[in-house]
């Protein structure tokens, strides 16, 4: 059976730690900002930015969430972001995707100055990790990386398979398996033979958006296998990964939810506390 990767005792463990360095900071004087722009009102979105708030509060971080109708433009969004990058107080920005069809996803997110870009996807972030500069790295990636480290799950040298090939976690989390010495595959929508290429695997991640894509036929044993997935079934949340029978199969196993879902939180918490700490400086 293997053993399980908890995110709700890691994320813990995260937020125990960013405690402490928030109340460094406010020794110092130095508050700490995260403000987060919701617009239009999907429901999916709404509880993500209540959860983002509430972690927040819980680190005594100031939390501003700015609602904006479905109708605003793209010249409204975009001079909010510029007062934002502004406002001293605020460390962080984060513009929950999706937006409205309407709006320009990626113009607006350039516009976020790259250091409050705590979400790491600004063009000039992203570049950063492709290049292995320093940068912020987006916050679900991350949070897989600090999971896989956390179990010491062994990296350098070993075979990771990725399937999904987005922008958001395909494409950094197998940037950031690479820089940690992973040989890596990215396997995508056309990939043919997908199950030879995941038999493979030392560690799979899977961030498809389909409930139970991944079968326990697919899973060479032993493996550590990291369920990104959040898809909803009969109302219940579920992920890409049949959990009841590969967690015979696997060695490490990610649940859904209380997975990666709660570590990214807990990295976007982090990215945020460092951009003080930069601040600090
Ligand atoms: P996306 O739709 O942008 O990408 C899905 C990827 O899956 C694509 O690259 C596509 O090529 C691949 N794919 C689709 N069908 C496939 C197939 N039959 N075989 C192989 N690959 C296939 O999605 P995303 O934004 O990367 O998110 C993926 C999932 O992760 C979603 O369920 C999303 O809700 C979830 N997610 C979770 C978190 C979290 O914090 N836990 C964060 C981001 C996304």
């Amino acid at each position: 059976m293997a053993t399980l990767l908890d995110g709700k005792i890691m994320a813990a463990q995260l937020m125990e730690g960013l405690k402490s360095r928030v109340n460094t900071l406010k020794e110092k004087g130095i508050s700490v900002g995260l403000a987060v722009i919701l617009v239009g009102e999907d429901p999916a979105s709404q509880v993500y930015v209540r959860n983002k708030g509430k972690a927040c509060e819980e680190l005594g971080m100031l939390s501003e969430t700015i609602l904006m109708p479905a109708q605003t433009s793209q010249e409204e969004l975009e001079a909010l972001i510029e007062k934002l990058n502004a406002d001293s107080r605020i460390d962080g920005i984060l513009v929950q995707l999706p937006l409205p069809r309407h709006l320009d996803e990626a113009k607006a997110l350039r516009r976020i100055v790259p250091e409050k870009d705590v979400d790491g996807f600004h063009i000039e972030n992203a570049g950063k990790l492709f290049t292995g500069q320093e940068g912020v790295i987006a916050c679900t990636p991350k949070g897989i990386i600090h999971m896989l480290k956390e179990a010491n799950v062994p990296l350098s040298g070993k075979h990771a398979v990725v399937i999904g090939r987005s922008n958001i976690v395909g494409k950094p989390i197998a940037m950031l398996l690479l820089n940690e010495n992973c040989t890596v595959t990215i396997c995508h929508s056309r990939t043919e033979n997908l199950s030879a290429h995941t038999r493979q695997a030392d560690i799979l991640v899977a961030a498809v958006g389909r409930a139970k894509f991944v079968t326990a036929d697919m899973v060479k044993p032993g493996a550590a296998v990291i369920d990104v997935g959040i898809n909803r079934v009969d109302g219940k949340v579920v992920g890409d990964v049949d959990f009841e029978n590969v967690e015979k199969v696997a060695g490490h196993i990610t649940p859904v939810p209380g997975g990666v879902g709660k570590m990214t939180i807990g990295m976007l918490m982090e990215n945020t506390v460092e951009a003080a700490e930069r601040k600090a400086k």
